[in-house]
């Protein structure tokens, strides 16, 4: 009698206590499938990275000894649905009983539950062993407060998992958090190590999605996936983080250039997502690699880059299964326009925009601040349906599943949550993206213009937002110094402000 277990395409997680001991009881099954790939339109990229990543997995379990059944997407078994293709195996291997561990997307969890209440034998779902946290603590944590903030939430995982504490559980360098430190823009002032890329030959799965006539976005140029696939490739972009990014990550987090795709961010989202490394093994090894040979590493590089991972990913992750499934249907600000044609092709004289979006569409990959204050600073502004909004993020970036997507997107950026997760909304006006860039530099837009034709988009659609948004937002405590000045412009010149916002939200592409 055998039992069937399911590893779904982002739980490739080879340290799971699954593949300990003895292994001739079990039949492990994957699939690529259309279900998969077509559920919202995914960036090249990202297909083909989840399904080089997921072949590169089937072949070391195999290499264990282990029994797998993997469907690629042209297999002639594959029904191209996970519950009947488990169903077939199940029915062709004359299988007594079913695993799979706890998907992190709702709708698979819903999926796969369903499924479970028709089976005539027993079943059992097994926690992934990759978060620090289970999918409700986060919500027992906050039970019975008003505001669930993400930093009470993190001094409290670094309570919990003893990380950068010192006597009575006081924080490290006597500070807990030092984002105030991680803000300053990249001057072109020191050396960035190239980034490090992986040779990973897909051209096969690049074939197979086109002879599949997969509908796919972005673009994929070489021949090569970038990212690591595997433990062994994860392992060697956290060393070559730990050796040579480090050092500035925190300096600049924030930071955008026109020149620079990367600048020292870490690069290890996907394999994260995937489970190929857990973010405890990530956080161990930078905290062992500072202790070893970070006497010139300050504190707030580390501290920045460990909060990333302990605080604001699980925090996303426990707010998604505390608030879905509603919350993928909120829309507090009522915003229903459309996504510009501009995001899918990169066309816009915004230069901003334009390099945020180009390095979305080339690389799967924008970093957190051109996510939150370039694309979705401008998406919030033109007050786009967060229903468009999430769809974009979702399919665009190679990290992007929806656990993880859909917090940020709606909640962090859009503000479409009313503040569950942002105590206000992340707009700006150009002058920020002129303080943490160089996009302003050699842009078609005057950065300090708000109206007239050359005058910067961001300018005169910054406070038509907030005049827009009034009801909703003028009694938000956080607001209140932006909500005096825009009382203090003349009616008149607030006239010609919001026409020429009307104008760029009636027809973005045209700017
Ligand atoms: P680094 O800057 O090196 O950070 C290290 C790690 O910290 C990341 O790999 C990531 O695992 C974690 N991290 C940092 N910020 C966040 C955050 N806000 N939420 C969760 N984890 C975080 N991240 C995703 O993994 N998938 C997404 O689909 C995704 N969508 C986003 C959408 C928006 C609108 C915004 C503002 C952020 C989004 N993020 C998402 C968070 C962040 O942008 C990416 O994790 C990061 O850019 C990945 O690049 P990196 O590995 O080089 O990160
Ligand atoms: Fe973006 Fe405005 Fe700066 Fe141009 S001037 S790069 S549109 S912020």
């Amino acid at each position: 009698m055998k039992t069937l277990r399911l590893i779904l395409g982002d739980q490739l997680n080879s340290k799971h206590s699954w593949f300990k001991g003895n292994q001739s009881n079990y039949v492990y099954c994957m699939f690529e499938m259309r279900q998969e790939t077509d559920y919202v339109k995914h960036h090249v990229q990202k297909i083909i990275g989840f399904f080089a990543a997921m072949r590169s997995f089937s072949k070391e379990l195999e290499n264990k000894n282990c029994q797998v059944v993997y469907y690629t997407l042209n297999n002639t078994q594959n029904t191209q649905n996970l519950t009947q293709n488990i169903q077939q195996i199940i029915d062709k291997l004359n299988i007594k009983k079913f695993e799979y561990q706890l998907p992190d997307e709702y709708r698979l969890d819903q999926q796969l539950a369903n499924f479970c209440k028709t089976l005539p034998f027993n079943y059992q779902a097994f926690n992934t062993e990759h978060f620090y946290t289970n999918r409700n603590d986060l919500a027992l944590f906050f039970k019975d407060k008003k505001q669930w903030i993400m930093e009470s939430f993190y001094r409290e995982m670094r309570k919990k998992h003893d990380i950068l504490l010192v006597a009575n559980q006081q924080p490290e360098g006597g500070k807990w958090n030092y984002d105030k430190s991680n803000r300053n823009k990249w001057k072109e002032n020191s050396n960035i190590p190239k980034f490090k890329a992986f040779k990973n030959d897909v051209s096969e799965i690049k074939k197979l999605l086109d002879k599949q006539d997969i509908k796919t976005l972005g673009h994929f140029k070489s021949k090569y996936f970038e990212y690591p696939i595997n433990r062994k490739q994860a392992l060697e972009q956290l060393k070559y983080f730990c050796e040579h990014l480090l050092i500035h990550f925190g300096d600049y987090q924030d930071a955008m250039h026109t020149e620079e795709v990367y600048l020292f961010h870490s690069r290890l989202s996907f394999a994260m997502n995937c489970k190929i490394i857990s973010p405890k093994a990530i956080v161990t090894t930078v905290l062992n690699y500072w202790r070893k040979h970070g006497e010139n590493i300050n504190i707030s590089q580390v501290e920045g880059f460990i909060r990333q991972i302990i605080g604001w990913r699980e925090y996303m992750r426990g707010m998604y299964w505390a608030l879905m499934p509603e919350y993928k249907t909120l829309n507090f600000l009522e915003n229903s326009n459309t996504l510009p044609n501009f995001f899918w092709t990169g066309k816009t004289k915004m230069n901003c925009l334009k390099n945020a979006i180009n390095n979305s569409l080339n690389n799967g990959y924008a970093h957190h601040i051109q996510r939150l204050m370039i694309t979705g600073n401008f998406a919030l502004l033109t007050q786009i349906n967060p229903d468009e909004v999430d769809a974009w993020y979702l399919g665009v970036y190679v990290d992007a599943i929806e656990w993880v997507q859909l917090p940020n997107t709606r909640g962090m950026s859009q503000f479409a949550d009313g503040g569950k997760i942002a105590t206000k909304p992340y707009v700006s006006s150009g002058s920020y993206i002129n303080k943490m860039s160089n996009y302003c530099d050699d842009c078609y837009y005057n950065k300090k213009e708000k109206i007239g034709d050359n005058a910067c988009p961001f300018n005169s659609l910054y406070w038509n937002f907030l005049d827009d948004k009034r009801e909703q937002l003028s009694n938000n405590f956080r607001m209140k110094m932006m909500y005096s000045l825009l009382n203090k412009i003349q009616p008149e010149d607030l006239h010609k402000i919001k026409t020429r916002a009307y104008n760029i939200i009636k027809n973005p592409d045209n700017y």
